[in-house]
C-alpha cells in the first residue's frame, strides 16, 4: 500500500473511533472547511482573531500568528508576554515557534524584553538560514527587525514575584503556575496546516530555562500529510518525550487525535509517575488531524481548548483526561 494510501486509511478509520467519544467531535467529510483549536481559554478570543484572518484571505501562518499574539499582548494572561509570570530572578523570558504547511519553522527562545516573539519567530524562518534565535542573539535580532524594548514585568508580576520569594519554592501549582502557554492549531479551506504556540514559560523557572514551548517536536508539531499537535503545561516532561511530534506520529500510524494525545499521556505518565515532579505534574496537548478531526487530552483535570469552525463561533471545551 502506498504511505499516503495508508495514511488516508488511517484517519478514516479513526473518524469511527473518534465518533464513539465525547470530547471528540468527527467531521466525516473530507473537507471540514477551516478549522482552529487552541489550548486555554485565551484560545477563545485568539481564535476569533485568526479566524477572521483567514476569512480575509490573509493565509494560515498570518492567522496563527495574530491569533496569539492576542495573548502576548493582553497584560492579565500570566503566562504569556506582556504580563507573563518571571523566572525567579524577576526576569520575564519568553519561548515561541511557529511552522507550517512545508515544514518550514521558526523560533526564539529566552528572549527578554520583546512583547511579540511569535513575531520573531515568524521572521526567524523567514529571514534566515536558521530555526531558532535564543537570548541575546533572539533580541538583537528582533531589534534589527524593528522590534520595541520594553519592560515584561507588571507591577502585579513583580509583586507576585516577591510574593514568591519569601519561600522560594518551585512546586507549581497545577493548573495556575504551569500552564497557560497558548498553542494554536488552524486547518485552512484547502486542508493545510498551520501552527502557533507561545508562552513565559513555567513562572518562577531558573534563570535561563527554557521550556518545550519553542522545541519544534516538543511544543509544536506538524506534518501536512497527517496532522498536528501542540501541548501545554510542564515542558520538561514533554520534552522527555518528544510529545508533540510522538501525536503526530500515533496519528501517522492511524490513531484518531484523541488516542494520540492519550498514547503520548500514557508514555509521560510511565516515565514520571515515581519523579519528584509527579505531584505537581499537569501536561496537556491539542490535535488536530488533516481530516479535521480534533481532540483535546491531559494528565489531570483543568485542561480546556478553545474550537472555532463554520458551525462553532470559539466555543471552550473541556479535554478528557486521565487522572
Ligand atoms: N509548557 C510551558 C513550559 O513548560 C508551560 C506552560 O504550558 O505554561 O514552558
Amino acid at each position: 500500500m502506498k504511505r499516503r494510501n495508508f495514511i488516508k486509511k488511517g484517519v478514516i478509520g479513526s473518524v469511527a473511533v473518534g465518533s464513539l467519544s465525547n470530547n471528540i467531535i468527527s467531521m466525516k467529510n473530507s473537507n471540514p472547511g477551516p478549522r482552529i483549536i487552541s489550548t486555554w481559554k485565551h484560545g477563545v478570543p485568539a481564535n476569533k482573531i485568526a479566524w477572521e484572518r483567514l476569512k480575509k484571505g490573509e493565509g494560515g501562518l498570518t492567522a496563527v500568528e495574530y491569533g496569539v499574539r492576542d495573548s502576548e499582548d493582553n497584560p492579565d494572561e500570566r503566562s504569556v508576554g506582556y504580563g507573563g509570570l518571571p523566572d525567579r530572578e524577576g526576569k520575564v523570558t519568553l519561548d515561541a515557534c511557529i511552522m507550517d504547511k512545508n515544514n518550514d519553522c521558526g523560533a526564539v527562545s529566552f528572549l527578554q524584553n520583546i512583547k511579540n516573539p511569535i513575531s520573531v519567530a515568524r521572521l526567524v524562518m523567514e529571514k534566515t538560514p536558521h530555526v531558532m534565535l535564543s537570548g541575546k542573539g533572539a533580541y538583537d535580532f528582533a531589534i534589527k527587525n524593528g522590534f520595541k524594548s520594553m519592560n515584561l514585568l507588571t507591577e502585579k508580576s513583580k509583586k507576585d514575584w516577591e510574593n514568591w520569594l519569601k519561600k522560594s519554592e518551585y512546586k507549581p501549582v497545577i493548573n495556575i503556575e504551569n500552564h497557560d502557554t497558548i498553542s494554536m492549531l488552524l486547518l485552512d479551506e484547502e486542508n493545510n496546516l498551520f501552527g502557533a504556540c507561545t508562552t513565559s514559560g513555567a513562572a518562577w523557572k531558573m534563570h535561563g530555562r527554557v521550556g518545550d514551548s519553542p522545541i519544534i517536536g516538543a511544543g509544536l508539531f506538524l506534518d501536512n500529510e497527517v496532522g498536528a499537535a501542540a501541548s501545554t503545561g510542564l515542558g520538561e516532561a514533554v520534552i522527555r518525550t518528544a510529545g508533540s511530534a510522538m501525536v503526530v506520529e500515533c496519528m501517522r500510524n492511524g490513531m484518531n487525535p484523541l488516542d494520540a494525545c492519550k498514547e503520548v499521556v500514557e508514555r509521560i505518565t510511565n516515565l514520571h509517575r515515581n519523579r519528584p515532579e509527579w505531584e505537581y505534574l499537569q501536561v496537556g496537548f491539542i490535535a488536530l488531524s488533516k481530516s479535521g478531526d480534533y481532540a483535546g487530552y491531559s494528565l489531570k483535570k483543568g485542561f480546556n481548548y478553545a474550537l472555532t469552525d463554520k458551525e462553532n463561533d470559539s466555543v471552550l471545551i473541556d479535554a478528557d483526561y486521565k487522572v
